[in-house]
């Protein structure tokens, strides 16, 4: 395709704004699929994706669109996915594309977290088209949202787009937008091949799958090329593109967006970023940006049921195919037996990977307190450790200082909840640097400590803002802290997947939170339960669970042998599933619920 017959853009949205939607419209319209193929939401093809109504993975369909102008268009789409535990996936997306739609809800109005992205985009100097969408709802009113894109993030708005991705209207307009504003990229056919490295997945039938933007030169099926970072050659046997369905080509020219194949195992070799080019006729230089990207949260992910181990190595291994950026070894505990200590790029990548483990592979698991990475310095030159689990720190004598990771964050939030959100930075150690505000909206910058961070920061920002906050960050390296172990004892005994790393002076209002919530969690026992925080052998909170009174036993346990007998047989069965400590049944979702702080 010539390069001015080339569209390449995203689309940026608020959660539930209609990206999806409209993404599926657009793809419709140009007749990628039929009616009767449309099923909902092409683009989020992961199940989980659809239930939580986020994009996972960016997903890229070449559209072909016969314009008012006689000429037919090339029009790539590239879905991008909205959470900061991507924001490098999200970065290079955006870097693969000249352009972006935005897509406003009409009633709801410009929110804070599409700003993150809308700054993002500015930055890779994209043309961005506002696009006003639902304008079917009662409720809506294009005029106050064109006046808010305006007032908040500086964008002309009088060209907007109105739209009703639901009922059809406007998307035409849309796709002449497309044409007519976003630029054609630049790029020389004659000069050596550079292409980015986009994306990649492991796909069964036709295994790593590679997702290219060509910046110049030619990709062919045939070439040698060579991953400039990775250092690797691999023989290109498959070029093509999503329209959605596989389409094949020969080549992918200067501009052009498509994937390819080469006989790759493993994603881990095909590194977001990268940059290919030929092996005959180099590049001199990458392109910039590369990024290594590197799991900053670790937890132990244990079966339930210990003869489930070998079943949840597989499945690990399996998603690891599709998923470089997550890290597995095999770790043993003394409570929870054998296991895997993992690494995840953030919190939200390590629940979708939990639960893609329990759902698609039926597995019961054990997740215990995630937790950053330490580098501990020990004394008498005993060297230095890079610590990823609580339980293998040192005993405190052999510790000459530990330091832990800090972040720049980044939070946009209207000025309504900015006090409370002030004060969720405050308790979690926070520096604050910065504090600005434009139009209605306040712009903060912390400096937080990562362990603050990981555990519910991005929940507690989110309920305390009614969702309207945003956040971003950025790593900015270690710093020294007087960081202790906390260990929690359930009847006396420890439970080592609870332990965890925390900063003294905020240790005992973790320790209470902690006790407290396992009060709530762990059922009644027929003996008392004492539940308590303590760093090395003091202990710095407590609360008991009282015995159950007789009469409630009686019912809950009366009953002839065989009846008992079934019912425990079909609680192991069922998702009822027990952990015993120091003879206490604790239930599985007591683990995770105790992890995130009230
Ligand atoms: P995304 O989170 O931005 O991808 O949003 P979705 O495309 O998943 O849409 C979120 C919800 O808004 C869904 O229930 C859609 O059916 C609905 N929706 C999308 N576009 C429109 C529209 O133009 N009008 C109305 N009334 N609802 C819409
Ligand atoms: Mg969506």
């Amino acid at each position: 395709t010539p390069l001015d017959k080339i569209r390449n853009f995203s689309i940026i949205a608020h959660i539930d704004h209609g990206k999806s939607t409209l993404a599926d419209r657009l793809i419709q319209a140009t007749g990628g699929l039929t009616d009767r193929e449309m099923s909902e939401q092409v683009l989020d093809n992961m199940d989980i994706e659809k239930e939580r109504g986020i994009t996972i993975k960016a997903q890229t369909v070449r559209l072909s669109y016969k314009a008012q102008d006689g000429e037919t268009y090339t029009l790539n789409l590239m879905d991008t996915p909205g959470h900061v535990d991507f924001a490098y996936e999200v970065s290079r997306s955006l870097a693969a594309c000249e352009g972006a739609l935005l897509v406003v809800d009409a009633a709801q109005g410009v929110e804070a977290q599409t700003l993150a992205n809308v700054y993002q985009s500015i930055e890779h100097d994209h043309e961005i088209v506002p696009v006003i969408n639902k304008i079917d709802l009662p409720a809506a009113d294009a005029e106050k949202v064109k006046a808010e894109i305006e007032e908040v993030i500086g964008l002309d708005a009088s060209q907007a787009v109105l739209t009703s991705a639901k009922s059809g209207i406007g998307i035409a307009d849309v796709l002449e937008a497309v044409v007519t504003r976003i630029p054609a990229p630049k790029g020389d056919a004659t000069a050596p091949l550079k292409a980015m490295l986009v994306d990649s997945w492991y796909d069964p039938y036709l295994g790593v799958v590679i997702l290219v933007r060509v910046m110049a030169g030619v990709l062919r099926k045939g070439q040698n090329v060579k991953f400039m970072q990775a250092g690797t050659e691999h023989l290109v046997d498959r070029v093509g593109c999503f329209r959605p369905k596989i389409e094949q080509l020969t080549d992918l020219g200067p501009g052009e967006i498509g994937f390819i194949t080469a006989q790759i195992k493993d994603v881990a070799q095909a590194r977001v970023g990268d940059t290919l080019t030929d092996v005959k006729r180099p590049a001199l230089e990458a392109l910039p940006g590369f990024k290594e990207v590197q799991p900053v949260v670790f937890c132990g992910l244990f079966p339930v049921d210990a003869n489930d181990f070998e079943k949840l190595r597989e499945s690990i291994s399996k998603l690891r195919l599709n998923d470089a950026s997550f890290s597995f070894e095999m770790e043993t505990s003394a409570a929870l037996g054998f296991g895997f200590r993992c690494g995840f790029l953030g919190l939200l990548h390590l629940e979708i990977i939990q639960e893609r483990l329990t759902r698609e592979y039926d597995l019961d698991l054990i997740t215990t307190a995630p937790s950053v990475v330490y580098e501990i310095e020990l004394t008498h030159g005993g060297g230095h450790i890079e610590l990823h689990n609580p339980a293998d720190m040192p005993d405190p004598t052999k510790i000459a200082s530990i330091s832990e990771p800090w972040i720049l964050a980044t939070i946009y939030v209207p000025d309504e909840y900015l006090g409370s959100i002030l004060k969720l930075c405050q308790d979690r150690r926070g520096i604050q640097q910065n504090l600005t505000y434009v139009g209605g909206r306040a712009q903060a910058t912390y400096e937080l400590p990562l362990n603050e961070v990981v555990f519910d920061f991005y929940d507690r920002l989110k309920s305390l803002s009614k969702g309207y906050a945003s956040f971003d960050y950025t790593q900015i390296g270690y710093r020294e802290g007087d960081l202790v172990k906390m260990g929690i004892l359930v009847n006396e005994e420890p439970v080592d997947a609870l332990s965890m790393i925390v900063h003294r002076g905020t240790a005992e209002v973790r320790g209470r939170g902690m006790v407290e919530r396992l009060k709530e969690l762990i059922p009644r026992h027929l003996f008392k339960i004492p539940i308590q925080a303590a760093i090395g052998g003091k202990v710095i909170a407590r609360e008991t669970i009282s015995a159950m009174r007789k009469d409630v036993t009686a019912k809950c346990y009366g009953g002839d042998a065989t009846r008992k007998r079934k019912l425990l047989d079909k609680q192991k069965k069922g998702k009822a599933k027990m952990r015993e400590y120091g003879s206490v049944s604790i239930p599985q979702e007591a683990f995770i619920a105790a992890l995130r702080m009230g």
